[in-house]
């Protein structure tokens, strides 16, 4: 049966959480009330988005500081080199590596809008990282295709270039239909990635937010998650519930079909998430 399935990957299974950098005293404090609630769950490690301007960035290192300093957690700052010279990004590598950060999620990051077409690309952040130590890094997948990609079998190949680079896994963007993670995961294996695919799972609460962000990064949202939401506008409660349940029966099929590894884009809370991992055997650990 499945729940006998499930109890059997018990122990298993890895969890990551990512967090975003919070803008205020209100955020920050719910923040660290999350991260207190899920560090018991023992996650592989935990990653601070980092944002496209300056101030933005220095509030992913105050988090990623704070997590080193006050928790036994393994903290992963995200880098981009879109805002970057590959001088400060040196710099950079060598200033954590030396603060014991052995974890990065290397990405592009988005363009500004009117910016001329790139010349640097995510692979080129994942060999600059590893000429300055052996970093465990992480890169972005898209089972759904990214919206700049010339086609899918040209996102497949530069997520190649990123693994061939020295990345050791891949988080997806964020998916509903199971079926598309499932079928790319087949395609990198034929393509001969031979790291984790780990899927990012996104815990649904704000569905008109989710269409917006689901449109600019080219996810498709399918016809039963509408159904779902309808009518939940203004009833924040019951879409907590709904979305706690459409994330676990996807986290069902996933481990059924052989997922161990989960990356869940916490949006720095920690009920869903906490509940998700609960139903795949993810408990608090005794020290
Ligand atoms: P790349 O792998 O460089 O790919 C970007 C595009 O260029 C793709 O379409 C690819 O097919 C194409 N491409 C690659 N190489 C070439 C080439 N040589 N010639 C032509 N085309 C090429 N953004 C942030 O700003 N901060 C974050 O913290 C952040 N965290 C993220 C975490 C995850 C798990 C994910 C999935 C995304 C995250 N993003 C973040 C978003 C990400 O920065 C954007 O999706 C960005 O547009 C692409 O980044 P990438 O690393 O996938 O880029």
């Amino acid at each position: 049966s499945l729940n006998q399935s499930l109890a059997e990957l018990n122990g298993g299974i890895n969890v990551s959480f990512e967090f975003f950098p919070p803008a205020t005293p209100e955020m920050e404090k719910l923040l660290w009330s999350s991260i207190r609630r899920l560090e018991p769950l023992k996650p592989k490690f935990v990653s601070v988005t980092y944002g496209a301007n300056s101030g933005v960035r220095d509030r992913t290192h105050g988090v990623i500081e704070r997590i080193q300093r006050e928790t036994d957690l393994v903290a992963a700052p995200h880098l981009t080199l879109v805002d970057a010279s590959d001088e400060e990004l040196l710099g950079l590598a060598k200033t954590y590596w030396n603060s014991g950060i052995r974890n990065i999620v290397a990405l592009r990051g988005d363009l500004p809008a009117g910016s001329p077409r790139p010349t640097r690309f995510a692979a080129d952040l994942v060999r600059l990282l590893r000429s300055v130590a052996d970093f465990d890094i992480s890169v972005a997948a898209y089972p759904e295709v990214h919206p700049e990609a010339a086609n899918a079998q040209a996102d497949l190949i530069n997520l190649k270039r990123k693994i061939d680079a020295g990345a050791s896994r891949a988080i997806t963007q964020f998916f509903f239909d199971v079926e598309s993670y499932l079928r790319f995961r087949d395609r990198c294996v034929a393509a001969g990635i031979d790291v984790e695919i780990v899927p990012g799972i996104l815990p649904v609460t704000n569905f008109v937010q989710l269409k917006r962000f689901a449109a600019m990064t080219n996810v498709s949202i399918p016809a039963w998650l509408h159904k779902q939401f309808e009518g939940l506008e203004d009833d924040a409660g019951t879409r907590q519930l709904v979305g706690a349940n459409v994330a676990i029966d996807m986290v069902k099929v996933l481990s059924r079909e052989g997922v161990k590894d989960f990356h869940f884009y916490t949006l720095n809370r920690a009920e869903l998430t906490y509940a998700i991992c609960h139903t795949l055997g993810v408990r608090p650990q005794s020290e």
